[in-house]
């Protein structure tokens, strides 16, 4: 199997579900201050004894505010190339999300290193801040080199219009935890996620995933422009999933930079 596909099904969604090949801790984000300290009981010896001990001691986390310490620099040139994908609709037991395919393309370049686009998901509310402030909801797009080294696009979201992507994604996303809607046959376009006018302008960092096992050295691209989707798509994304967001970690002297 692809690393892609390994990660997109495992080690980022499903700790939760009965199909996980590694068996994981059940977690949820209601506990999110007790995350470190989870055990894993088939496990005898530290660390393995606590698979998220990152999520407590680890000193590059995510999310964070991102305009507590941000500095205006010239960062590595972001380009973005998603095509148009017949996903995969997932609900992860955490959050609602999109798999691409195994032909899917998609990608971001860093740089001159390729990151394969794997899935996207939601957080109601925001995970990162701005100057204290939190959104509606955030999304990530997560994607993954081949030699696994992480680099999310994240996508802060407001309320204002309605968004057409975002309501194939909802009207077609299964209402059983860690149930799989696939074969539909709807083409999603994922860039239709994406602010429409400043794509150059963003904040970024390295961090680390926001869910357990909260791995660092990930690095993280969040756009200034926000996007928007309707009440109505709020609520009902609401009704899948709410509060499931991470709250801001301590930059720890980490400092933010930003192109604007
Ligand atoms: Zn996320």
């Amino acid at each position: 199997m692809k690393l892609k596909t390994i990660l997109s099904n495992i080690i980022l969604t499903s700790t939760f579900s009965v199909t996980t090949v590694f068996a994981a801790p059940h977690w949820a984000h209601e506990e999110q201050e007790e995350w470190g300290a989870i055990e894993d009981a088939e496990q005898l010896v530290v660390p393995h004894m606590f698979p998220y001990a990152t999520c407590g001691i680890g000193k590059h986390q995510s999310p964070v505010d991102l305009a507590a310490q941000s500095q205006k620099q010239k960062l590595n040139n972001l380009k973005i190339n998603y095509g148009a994908d017949f996903p995969v609709f997932y609900n992860s037991g955490h959050g609602v999300q999109v798999n691409t395919s195994l032909q899917y393309e998609g990608r971001i370049k860093i740089g001159k290193m390729a990151y394969p686009l794997i899935q996207f998901h939601f957080h109601e509310p925001s995970e990162h801040v701005v100057n204290g402030q939190t959104f509606p909801a955030e999304l990530h797009f997560v994607h993954v080199r081949d030699d696994g080294k992480l680099a999310v696009l994240g996508v802060l979201i407001e309320v204002g219009e309605e968004n057409e992507t975002f309501q194939t994604i909802l009207d077609n996303m299964p209402h059983e935890e860690g149930e799989r809607n696939e074969g539909t046959g709807l083409k999603i376009k994922p860039a239709s996620l994406l602010p429409r006018k400043h794509k150059n302008q963003y904040y970024s960092l390295a961090g680390s995933l926001t869910t357990p096992p909260c791995s660092e050295g990930v690095e993280w691209y969040v756009f200034a422009e926000p996007i928007s989707i309707s009440n109505d798509q709020l609520d009902r994304l609401i009704s899948f999933y709410s509060d499931n967001a991470r709250h801001p970690q301590d930059l720890n002297g980490r400092v933010v930079s930003t192109s604007k």
